[in-house]
């Protein structure tokens, strides 16, 4: 088996690595789009495989997805199956239409009659994320996809390191937090304790703003909420995530819990008139918070993207307003520049507003990525999902690996 890594070798953005088996057979192994404009070419997206197989629903990993075709079979875990559709009633776009093939955790599973591939939960800022083993030609390659050791799922790392898989050759693994602090806040229960410490002390309503994909934090702000006698509101967006995960386990917040309450934004339930949401509007009814933020707005917090200026001027009036940031602070700056900077800029400005960041990262600091790489115990490392190589490799050196293997994007290695 051969293997060639289209991005990421020097970029955390745009992930796509090859795998070509000795028959010839070629499997993908994540398709994501850049997340920066320094390298625009994506040429090779339209290249020739035989199966594109895909390990969580971040667009650095999925957003070129769409570009191989409808025949091509792509592999993918049901929930963020799920979660892209989700996205796309929302902002308008056609569903999924192709040749997908949905996957769960803890699968084994063949690829083009040649790839064996097990599947294995990550702990990371998505509810789904998947490693995998990609095995053929009697080689075994370890793929990490993103993980983390501090989250809710924790124990997904714990159990991978203390019974880890055998005989990897190479262990291709992800390097975000290299040369990238994770704060004061370590854990996810420490953002957790920070959401609490500011709810119970909240004479206005709260804002917090994070990704509606990121489950983990929705659930620390929840568990705050239960304390302190809150309530979170979600939009309607996150509340169809919610549903759509819930059709997985279970065990996860839904709108009907006590602490939760349903935003019921027109531009949102404009998106959701068809038939097939009939049960999940009247849910929605039934859940929604209506007008008592008016009425208590320190009995409140919103989860959110981008809050409404209206909102916050309605709001005003009761008080200083919290502001909690609970995501990437690289979006807060012009190169990651999202569709809403500018609004989270001004409103740090804002006089009424106290602007807290309470966010720890959906990736393993630099000492777990060593955990991870000495349990797997592979012949050689190679870091993809890194902007610092060079780095990664010096320190890792320095812990005593020396298996470490750099490579060059678009250049084929013999596994
Ligand atoms: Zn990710
Ligand atoms: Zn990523």
């Amino acid at each position: 088996m051969k293997a060639k890594i289209y991005r990421g070798t020097k970029e955390i953005g745009g992930t796509c690595v090859e795998l070509t088996a000795d028959n010839g057979k070629i499997l993908w192994v994540d398709l994501g789009a850049p997340l920066d404009d320094k390298n625009p070419n994506i040429d090779y997206a339209n290249n020739k495989l035989d199966a594109l197989l895909i390990s969580h629903p971040h667009q650095d990993h999925f957003g070129l997805m769409e570009k191989v075709g409808t025949d091509v079979p792509i592999y993918i875990g049901e929930v963020a199956f799920d979660f892209i559709n989700a996205t796309k009633i929302f902002i308008d776009l056609p569903l999924l239409k192709g040749n997908y093939k949905t996957i769960k955790p803890w699968q084994t599973f063949t690829i083009a009659d040649t790839f064996k591939i097990q599947s294995f939960l990550t702990d990371h800022s998505t509810p789904e994320s998947f490693s995998f083993i990609i095995e053929a030609d009697g080689k075994r390659v370890f793929y990490s996809g993103d993980f983390r050791a501090t989250g809710r799922k924790k124990i997904v790392f714990d159990k991978i390191v203390e019974a880890p898989p055998k005989n990897i050759d190479l262990l291709l693994i992800e390097g975000t937090m290299v040369e990238r602090a994770n704060h004061i806040y370590l854990t996810e229960e420490s953002v957790e304790e920070g959401i609490y410490n500011i709810l119970k002390n909240q004479k206005n309503v709260s804002f917090l703003i994070s990704s509606a994909q990121n489950i983990d934090r929705l659930i620390s702000i929840i568990r705050a909420c239960k304390k302190t006698g809150k309530k979170v509101v979600i939009d309607v967006y996150t509340a169809w995530l919610l549903e759509m995960l819930h059709k997985q386990s279970s065990n996860v917040p839904t709108m009907e819990w006590d602490e939760v309450k349903v935003y019921n934004k027109p531009s949102q339930m404009e998106k959701i008139t068809d038939k097939t949401f009939d049960e999940f509007r009247a849910k929605i009814k039934t859940n929604s918070v209506g007008a008592s933020v008016f009425q208590s707005p320190s009995d409140f917090i919103y989860f959110v993207r981008n809050p409404s200026m209206q909102l916050v001027n309605a709001l005003r009036k009761h008080g200083k307003i919290n502001v909690i940031y609970s995501q990437w602070e690289g979006y807060l700056k012009e190169e990651y520049q999202q569709y809403f900077t500018d609004n989270i800029n001004a409103l740090k400005q804002d006089s009424d507003i106290d602007f807290h960041s309470i966010h720890t990262s959906g990736h393993a600091v630099v000492p777990d990525l060593m955990k991870f790489a000495k349990a797997i115990n592979s012949s050689k490392i190679t870091p993809i999902h890194t902007a610092f190589p060079e780095i990664f490799k010096k320190q890792f050196e320095e812990n005593g690996f020396n298996n470490i293997q750099l490579w060059e994007d678009g250049i084929e290695y013999q596994i």
